[in-house]
């Protein structure tokens, strides 16, 4: 045993020549026509719109998506090789992607065929837009903690509730809405289950009482600020339920399983760019007379930064191919690679700066940014601390059967 895993074999990655075709269209298409407009999303904050419609046509909102609910197919892997393409370039154009997933994973793991017919097809193909509705003001990372309520009246529930930093929430058609249907404290008293009495809904755009709030200004991923979601006596069809009612915490948690992946791409998207400038930099600049990679002290970062770029790298690619291959372990190791491809990349982009001396400290460089949006793929989708929690509550359960 290769303690927690049974075999060598489980380290395997598998990707074919495909993938590798895909990702040299995906770049091209993205250096013709996002990265050359950085500047312009980082300075308005906003992603043009001909940026989505370029991406509808190229049918990447579909990547990872069934081709029976009009996707391309694919899975974890093809999806991180987009998403950390995209991010390379623009970070939170890859967060632009993602939400979608967020919005549609729950409903393709645990939705009717109904809810995947109607809801599917459209974000695949890049007509409509998803969201996905946990996070509140009394809580982020402990999911249980939600207060928003779900009552089923006849044969629809009424949500009453408030959502904070929800990303994509501007834009979207439709949102994942997370609810109390039961209270926390009689779910502790019933069933000894924090966690027991959440459901989960698909909540459409135009519903009277959904209403979108504040936009959140924060460090990073500028073009792509979450959003307040208020809910005001929402009312929903009770077939708009995802999952079976009061079993929510499993449908959200399940669903950042596989989405964290796609957080760590992020991370490996921003650790590419942010050591691929440095090492441009330090080849053409020179100080006493020579380069700088000429320096000790520069070939030191810069070999370090490729380590960590690569086992990051490595982690997310492995994670994906456990989780393309329905492995249960997949779960172990997307927080391993969402944990350290995020610090990864949070470090690297930093001694990029460093390498680059004022002018990596200069927003016009493009370096700095990197940075800020780094810290964000810490935070969101489990923080790193949650991450740790996972990352040991499942090996030891994997590996004793203990639960702790
Ligand atoms: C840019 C951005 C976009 C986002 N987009 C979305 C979105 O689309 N949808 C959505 O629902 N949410 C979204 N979020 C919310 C995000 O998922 C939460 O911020 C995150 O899960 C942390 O929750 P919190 O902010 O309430 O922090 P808290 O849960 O209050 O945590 C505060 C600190 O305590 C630590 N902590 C908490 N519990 C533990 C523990 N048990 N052990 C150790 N440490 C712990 C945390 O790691 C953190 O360091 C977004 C956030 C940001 C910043």
């Amino acid at each position: 045993m290769v303690f927690p895993f049974n075999s060598v074999q489980d380290f395997q990655i598998k990707i074919d020549e495909d993938v590798e075709i895909f990702r040299r269209a995906v770049r091209e298409v993205i250096e013709n026509k996002v990265l050359p407009r950085w500047q312009e999303i980082e300075k308005n904050n906003e992603i043009p719109k001909e940026i989505f419609e370029e991406f509808a046509q190229q049918g990447f909102f579909g990547v990872g998506i069934p081709e029976e609910y009009d996707g391309q197919g694919g899975g974890q892997l093809l999806q991180a090789v987009l998403t950390e393409e995209v991010a390379r370039a623009v970070p939170s154009l890859a967060v632009a992607i993602g939400v979608n997933h967020l919005f549609g994973i729950p409903i393709l793991k645990f939705g009717t065929e109904e809810q995947k017919k109607k809801y599917i097809p459209p974000i695949a193909r890049g007509e409509a837009f998803g969201a996905h509705a946990n996070t509140e003001p009394g809580a982020g990372s402990d999911v249980a903690g939600i207060s928003t309520k779900a009552k089923k009246v006849n044969d629809h529930y009424v949500i009453t509730g408030r959502k904070i930093f929800i990303s994509g929430a501007e834009k979207a058609d439709y949102f994942i809405v997370s609810a109390r249907t039961v209270p926390i404290e009689q779910a502790i008293k019933e069933k000894g289950k924090r966690w027991w009495g959440i459901s989960v809904f698909v909540v459409e755009r135009d519903t009277p009482g959904l209403k979108i709030g504040q936009r959140f200004n924060v460090i990073g991923m500028r073009g792509e600020q979450p959003y307040e979601v208020i809910l005001d006596e929402v009312k929903v069809p009770a077939e708009n339920l995802v999952g079976p009612e009061n079993e929510g915490f499993k449908v959200i948690v399940t669903t950042y399983d596989y989405t964290r992946i796609g957080i760590a791409a992020q991370a490996v998207g921003i650790a590419q760019a942010t050591f691929e400038a440095a090492v441009n930099y330090a080849l053409q600049r020179e100080a006493f007379g020579k380069r700088l990679i000429e320096f000790e002290m520069i070939i030191d970062k810069l070999a370090n930064m490729y380590m960590k770029l690569e086992a990051a790298r490595l982690l997310t690619y492995w994670a994906a191919t456990l989780a393309d291959a329905g492995r249960r372990e997949f779960i172990i190791a997307s927080s391993l690679a969402k944990a350290f491809a995020t610090e990864a990349a949070e470090w690297i982009a930093r001694q990029a700066i460093q390498v680059h001396g004022g002018i990596g400290v200069d927003e016009e460089t493009g370096v700095a940014r990197y940075l800020r949006d780094a810290i964000i793929t810490t935070i969101y989708e489990g923080t790193n601390e949650i991450q740790r929690l996972t990352i040991v509550r499942q090996l030891v359960r994997q590996v004793f059967g203990m639960k702790i």
